[in-house]
């Protein structure tokens, strides 16, 4: 096989999986370059991930990644055993930060054209359109919580992103935000009050099925009105945690660490628990809002706490 043909057939196979982007984005993973440099954000390319959950075709968009503080995600423990934990992990930038993805799920099921959260407004939208879905035609919109980095895609430019859609948005979040501190909630309250003001919003109880095939599974904790989200078709199952278990590498072999984020961080811990004994239990496919791409995979069972088995593709 000469080198060209070699060239062609691994483009084509990109192609035929949907994954060229990805592919661009390993070719930045070079020998020589130390682990702390390496990036998985380029803003230049579309970065998805499409597989099928029983007659729904499924598709995680890389919105973009952010370095956070790696001693958010173990606020309760020394920070020098969080920044020892990462950095034994080999994923500790120099600046003791972890690479952190933020995922969008889009679920294309008969009529349904559903986005789960909005991301920060980097890449999901254009990624809606070049995927030819149209960001015209997304049917519903459905936020786990009030957080920048989920409701923050929401408008462009301060329209709708996505005009035709209905906002589903948990009702104990957005109880809290009527009584809390503006400089807390006040960008949230910005960001779905053109919905408000539309009437293209919902809001939907603890446990409600939010559309067909839509569970919710309220986890608060991470903030007052947190939802995870339950999605099934025919017998096929995934379990949406969002910001229930922030970091696959250390939320779940210690579910019991604080994040620094989590409003209520006790309670968290009580709906991480419960989550992931679910997920483990139930042999769940799960996804993380902010686990490494694609975000998918399973909770095994690992001494007190759990282990992520990431998908292979
Ligand atoms: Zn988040």
């Amino acid at each position: 096989m000469s080198h060209q043909s070699v060239g062609i057939t691994r483009r084509e196979w990109l192609r035929g999986a949907g994954l060229a982007a990805l592919g661009a984005g390993l070719l930045q993973v070079a020998p020589g370059i130390a682990h702390a440099q390496i990036s998985a954000t380029d803003a230049s390319n579309n970065v998805y991930y499409r597989f099928k959950l029983g007659d729904a075709d499924l598709i995680v968009v890389s919105d973009t990644a952010f370095q956070l503080d790696a001693t958010i995600f173990g606020s309760n423990q020394p920070a020098e055993d969080v920044i020892a934990f990462f950095d034994n992990l080999h994923v500790l930038t120099p600046n003791n930060s972890v690479n952190t993805a933020v995922l969008n799920l889009i679920m294309l099921s008969g009529d349904t054209v559903a986005v789960f959260d909005t991301g920060t407004g980097a890449r999901l939208a254009r990624t809606i359109n070049d995927l030819g879905i149209g960001t015209e035609n997304v049917t519903d919109v459905l936020i786990s919580h009030y957080h920048g980095d989920h409701v923050g895609g929401l408008l462009s430019g301060g329209a709708l992103t996505y005009p035709n859609a209905l906002v589903h948005f948990p009702q104990p979040e957005y109880d809290y935000m009527q009584t809390a501190a503006s400089n807390v909630v006040g960008s949230a309250q910005a960001a779905i009050q053109p919905a408000l003001d539309n009437d293209q919003i919902a809001f939907y109880a603890a446990d409600a099925e939010i559309i067909p095939g839509v569970q919710a599974v309220y986890t608060p904790g991470h903030t007052p009105g947190h939802m995870s989200f339950h999605i099934s078709s025919g017998d096929a199952q995934l379990l949406h945690v969002v910001d229930a278990a922030l970091n696959a590498y250390a939320t779940l072999p210690n579910p019991t660490w604080h994040a620094r984020f989590d409003t209520d961080p006790a309670l968290a811990v009580e709906s991480r628990q419960a989550l992931l004994d679910r997920a483990a239990t139930e042999k769940l496919q799960t996804m993380g809002y902010h686990f490494p791409f694609p975000g998918l995979g399973y909770v095994a069972r690992q001494g007190e706490g759990y282990q992520w088995v990431p998908v292979a593709f």
